[in-house]
């Protein structure tokens, strides 16, 4: 029998060799696609060259909003063993790029730090994820990650039950945020690039400022040095949300964030609300 999968809350406790847990991914790591010089994360992860992006197929969180649905919910993409990837990895000419941007990893994080716990980047590896992870997990990923760039996606139970099946989404990605924070206690920049810290997304939804506040809330509370990017970009896909943003509702987020003090970040201006600007998989 093989390993057994809990590299996630999820905690399926399965021989992903043999079976598939809720990410619905075996026990290779699975690439969508790869695009180079991607420039469309916070200029402090794009720099002026674009990330290595590289997207990993299925999620552990699977939401119904999800603007990467094709590759998280459809499984789509090529194979890799941990061996494999880090030849991939070091086929590139990382000097080309401004970091090196790990999209949706979770449930590979084990294979993921067997490839690259050694791996001496030149360049930041940003591991950008769901916010849905084990503390210790973090503390593994420490190993090989200089920047964390969480989701911090809902702070209701029933809303993250609802839109991601994960009663315990709040109480879960809350600690893992705070153990990125203790792992990275500094947010240390390269000329404009993050080169070690912890950038904290939030994406405001539709009907739900309050619950946007409370998390900002959080952060301003419990997070040392926070650094934030309050996204307004949410596009309908089908699903249960269907309403689009109202411009008023991004308005009250970023009023409350500013009244909290939490005005080192981003925000975006919301004419951006449109598909055109999702990525096409
Ligand atoms: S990574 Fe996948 S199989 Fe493993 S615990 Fe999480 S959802 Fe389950």
């Amino acid at each position: 029998m093989g390993r057994l999968c809990f590299d996630c809350p999820r905690r399926c406790g399965l021989d992903r060799g043999v079976a598939k847990g809720f990410c619905k991914e075996d026990d290779k790591i699975r690439i969508a696609k790869i695009i180079e010089n991607f420039m469309w994360e916070e200029p402090c992860i794009s720099g002026d060259k674009g990330a290595l992006a590289i997207f990993f197929s299925g999620c552990n969180l699977r939401c119904e909003f999800c603007q990467n649905y094709q590759i998280s919910h459809l499984g789509k993409g090529e194979k890799y063993t941990a061996e494999q990837f880090r030849n991939l990895l070091e086929s590139f000419d990382i000097s080309k790029y401004s970091s090196i941007d790990l999209i949706t990893p979770s449930h590979f994080s084990t294979l993921l730090h067997e490839a690259l716990a050694d791996f001496k980047s030149p360049i930041p590896i940003v591991w950008n994820s769901s916010g849905y992870e084990n503390s210790e997990m973090i503390k593994k990923l420490a190993d090989f990650v200089d920047v964390f760039l969480p989701d911090f996606k809902y702070y209701d139970r029933e809303l993250s039950h609802n839109l991601s099946k994960a009663k315990d989404y709040f109480e879960v990605a809350s600690r893992a945020i705070l153990t990125m924070r203790e792992v990275m206690p500094e947010n240390i920049f390269n000329d404009e690039v993050l080169a070690k810290g912890v950038l904290i997304r939030h994406l405001v939804l539709p009907g739900q400022t309050n619950d946007s506040k409370k998390i900002l809330e959080f952060i301003s509370e419990n997070i040392s040095q926070p650094f934030v990017s309050i996204m307004g970009q949410f596009t309908p896909m089908g699903g249960k949300l269907q309403s689009r943003l109202k411009p008023l509702e991004y308005k009250i987020v970023l009023a409350h964030a500013e009244k909290l003090g939490l005005t080192n970040g981003y925000f975006q201006e919301l004419g951006s609300a449109n598909e055109c600007f999702v990525p096409d998989f």
